[in-house]
């Protein structure tokens, strides 16, 4: 019998947990799985489906053919490539890969395992992390045999090559603390192209290799529901084309890699709110949770969905990071020199979105900036703090306090580096708006389902869904709150994509 909220052996935590359930089960409605004796027929058949042709799907693609398997692609978008083809194109690799070698640069898997283990989230997923370390080296031989061009040049410019350089400190990796946690190694590989052109390059060799491995790719072809058998097996995926619902049968595995949900406004706030007021979605139009929802629907865990890249770019140029950064207290908290990954989720995560960038005379942007705006000019530290209307004194304190040991090379406090440690000095102070909702402040989602380092997805009971795989944005990967360097997320979709479309590829065959 169904208990209601009536009946006196309801308890309160069950009541509470029925709502949080119903609320996730709303939010994935569209994509309630459909039983196999409920398919008529099929329209198309193949042995490994994957849906999504970002970076994670595409390797996957890539990997499960050359295991012998036929392969399907869609996409639900006209164009092939999704957020991937929009990125930077940085993948975070070291342990020693051949670029590093090439260029003289000292790593090894232990010092990336620690950086990446303690530098950034609690509780970060060790096992993929420790396989993604290991695995570096060879995978970044992979990429290079896919045909992604990367130049033996390294620069120490902070921020992303807009030249052809190929590798850089992509990371925190030099703040502190991170650079007390591990040996700062430049993991960068960003393909050797001029201008913010990476990730459409690195695109561009992974579909024409999946094409000339004869991977089969449709675009306009949106998934939203998959087929399940009465054993929970999945066997099969609804999409729709050119306006008509198709059904796809899939004798070995479905490999989920539709991206993250950054567009999706309703699971943005009910999963992570944090990023709701962030002023730019990053990501592809289709970044909305689809693959997410089809796998909760089938019993699917999702973790980690309230994490993701929050990002406050307020370099280059490299001179601000002499200024400071403050609260609504007045106070600072972090290394104003910490990755703009970092600083953004301590405003966005732990500062409740507000943020300002004092600078003086020396420090302050030379032209009009696009990203943030300055709200204080004042020729005195108090004239600001009344403008911003701080606590009384507080700006006037931290002022005081960071000049006192700035003076004498020293900041207690966050060890900021001597490249950019001096005392605020001189007229006019400017203060720059970095809030979350005003600011240039791009943000995309890490939460995403529960896999094995396979991809094999898991349900809440922690037992593998059969036939299911995901790779990319679609899972919980590596990426983790405070993401810590450039190229984690693209890493993690290539390297983990490929062991999710070998896995699917070798699962035993079904009739379909
Ligand atoms: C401007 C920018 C710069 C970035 N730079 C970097 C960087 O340099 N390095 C880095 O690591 N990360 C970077 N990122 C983040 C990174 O691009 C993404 O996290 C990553 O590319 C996600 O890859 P994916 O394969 O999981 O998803 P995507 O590349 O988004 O691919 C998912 C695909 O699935 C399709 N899809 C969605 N739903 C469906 C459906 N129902 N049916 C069929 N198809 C569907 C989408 O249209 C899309 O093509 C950047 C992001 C942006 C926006």
């Amino acid at each position: 019998m169904t208990k209601t909220a009536g009946d006196s052996t309801v308890t309160r935590r069950q009541l509470l947990g029925g709502l949080t359930a119903t609320a996730a089960a709303t939010l994935a409605a569209g994509a309630a799985a459909v039983p196999r004796s409920e398919v008529k027929s099929w329209d198309m058949r193949t042995a490994v489906l994957v849906i999504g042709s970002g970076a994670a799907g595409v390797s996957a693609a890539i990997e499960a053919r050359r295991a012998g398997a036929h392969v399907l692609l869609i996409e639900s978008l006209p164009r092939f490539g999704g957020s991937s083809a929009m990125s930077g194109g940085v993948v975070y690799a070291g342990g020693g890969t051949a670029l590093q070698k090439a260029l003289k640069v000292e790593d090894s898997p232990e010092q990336m395992y620690r950086f990446l283990t303690l530098a950034g989230a609690l509780h970060p997923p060790l096992d993929k992390i420790q396989l993604y370390c290991e695995g570096s080296a060879e995978h970044f031989d992979w990429l290079v045999e896919q045909g992604i061009p990367y130049t033996d040049k390294l620069t120490l410019a902070k921020g992303l090559p807009m030249g052809d350089a190929s590798l850089y400190f992509s990371g925190t990796e030099l703040a502190w603390p991170a650079r007390d946690l591990a040996v700062p190694a430049p993991r960068g590989h960003v393909p050797g192209v001029p201008g913010m052109n990476g990730g459409r390059r690195l695109m561009e060799a992974l579909l024409s290799q999946a094409d000339a491995l004869g991977v089969k790719m449709h675009a306009q072809v949106d998934a939203h529901r998959l087929v399940t058998e009465s054993d929970g097996r999945i066997v099969g995926v609804i999409a729709t084309v050119d306006g008509e619902q198709r059904a796809i049968a899939v004798q070995r595995g479905v490999v989920l890699a539709c991206g993250g949900f950054i567009h999706n406004r309703d699971m943005l706030r009910a999963y992570a709110p944090h990023l709701y007021e962030c002023s730019v979605p990053w990501g592809n139009a289709a970044d909305l949770g689809a693959g997410i929802n089809m796998g909760i629907a089938v019993g699917a865990a999702a973790l980690r969905m309230n994490e993701g890249f929050a990002i406050a770019p307020i370099y280059p140029p490299e001179s601000v990071l002499s200024g400071i950064i403050v609260n609504t207290s007045g106070q600072r908290f972090i290394s104003e020199e910490s990755y703009h990954g970092v600083l953004g989720d301590a405003i966005a995560y732990h500062q409740r979105g507000r943020a300002w960038l004092i600078t003086d005379r020396d420090s302050s942007y030379a032209f009009h900036q696009d990203n943030f705006l300055p709200v204080a000019k004042a020729s005195t530290i108090g004239d600001i703090a009344a403008q911003l209307e701080f606590p009384k004194g507080a700006l006037q304190q931290t002022v005081a306090y960071y000049n006192l040991h700035a003076a004498n090379g020293e900041d207690p406090m966050f060890r900021k580096s001597q490249t950019y440690l001096r005392p605020l000095q001189g007229p006019p102070y400017t203060a720059w708006d970095l809030s979350t909702s005003q600011a240039f402040f791009p943000a995309h989602t890490f939460g995403g389902l529960h896999t094995t380092s396979d991809g094999q997805v898991l349900s809440s009971f922690g037992e593998e869904i059969p036939g299911l795989y995901a790779a990319g944005r679609n899972t919980a990967g590596i990426p983790t709150a405070p993401y810590i360097a450039s190229g984690i997320s693209v890493g993690d979709c290539t390297f983990f994509g490929r062991r999710a479309g070998r896995a699917a590829a070798a699962q035993r065959r079904v009739a379909g």
